[in-house]
């Protein structure tokens, strides 16, 4: 689908996959106006399903407002992407952690060497049927690396939005973190280098004192649809869940932390078992996945997978051909 001013979102077509053609003057090219999503597609016996996809599409509107980027149409896109899934039903697996991840972006296409916000942009949508993020062994236990060197995001700046920058801004600290043996870096704040962000591609969880804590949204933290669905989860089954300010010590100095888990589209619910900040290394739960984490897991997951109803109408059914 095309965007060009005057005229609006336009052009909207199914086609299969292929290279696309864009100028080497194109704007996203030197500056950056890129935004994406990922959300996914579930098999559930002979039902299809998208899992939250409006809240997607609503947070892909916040990322292109924070980046001058035209808005999208919410339910125009919400119908194209059930034509999408419905054409390319065949490629959604049936496994147990399987899925279809749905990868929605929006580029600036105009060809213009100078800063200004383009006239011309590109949306489009790409799927890839995947398995468990980390392969067979989905709850297998990550080990974190607190950066405290380098920072994602500060207040005001694009920590909040899914923009393509963020993502370039984390590679070093990723490589570096890699290097040294760790699965994921633990971004901290931008301002005091202190209180406890989120980790590469997923937001971060804390069990302390039997309580499902984890950081409030500040403006720099990316407000995680796993995270927001995991808050509405956890309260439901019971447990006192608290959005607030974690600094660093707390968790590095604090018996009472006894799990840590990310959330994310992609891994779903993953169970961290060593955190390392500085010269400290702390294990959690002896390295393995704790009771907490293990419940939401398996809780979540059905819900997604249809073993079990969904009391949030977090499913959206699709019609088969
Ligand atoms: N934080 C970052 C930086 C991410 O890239 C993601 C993945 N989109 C998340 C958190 C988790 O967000 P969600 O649950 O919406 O996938």
């Amino acid at each position: 689908m095309d965007y060009k001013e005057g005229k609006g979102w336009h052009h909207a077509l199914i086609k299969p996959y292929q290279n696309i053609e864009i100028s080497p003057a194109a704007q996203v090219l030197h500056y950056g106006q890129a935004v994406f999503e990922g959300m996914k597609a579930y098999r559930q016996g002979d039902d299809i399903i998208l899992f939250r996809p409006e809240e997607n599409f609503k947070r892909m509107n916040l990322s292109n407002a924070r980046l001058n980027i035209p808005e999208v149409d919410v339910a125009f896109l919400l119908d194209a992407l059930q034509q999408l899934v419905r054409l390319e039903q065949d490629w959604i697996p049936a496994g147990q952690g399987e899925s279809l991840y749905i990868r929605p972006f929006v580029i600036a296409t105009e060809p213009y060497l100078g800063v200004h916000a383009a006239t011309e942009y590109q949306f489009m949508i790409i799927l890839s049927p995947v398995g468990a993020y980390y392969g067979d062994d989905q709850l297998m236990a990550t080990r974190i690396y607190v950066e405290d060197e380098y920072v994602r995001a500060v207040r005001g700046g694009v920590g909040f939005a899914k923009v393509a920058g963020n993502y370039a801004a984390s590679l070093a600290a990723q490589t570096r973190a890699s290097e040294l043996g760790y699965h994921q870096v633990l971004w901290l704040d931008g301002v005091e280098q202190r209180y406890i962000e989120e980790v590469g591609s997923m937001n971060i969880f804390f069990v302390m004192d039997g309580k499902v804590v984890t950081p409030e949204l500040n403006g720099s933290i990316l407000p995680g649809i796993t995270r927001k669905s995991i808050l509405q989860l956890a309260a439901y089954l019971g447990y006192e869940v608290e959005e607030r300010r974690i600094a660093i010590e707390e968790v590095m100095n604090a018996e009472s932390v006894s799990e840590i888990f990310g959330t994310g589209t992609a891994a779903v619910i993953s169970p961290v078992g060593s955190i390392r900040y500085q010269d400290r290394e702390v294990v959690i739960n002896n390295g393995a996945t704790g009771p907490v984490t293990q419940h939401l897991y398996d809780e979540y997951t059905a819900i997604q997978e249809g073993r079990k109803a969904d009391p949030f109408n977090w499913c959206l059914k699709i019609n088969k051909r």
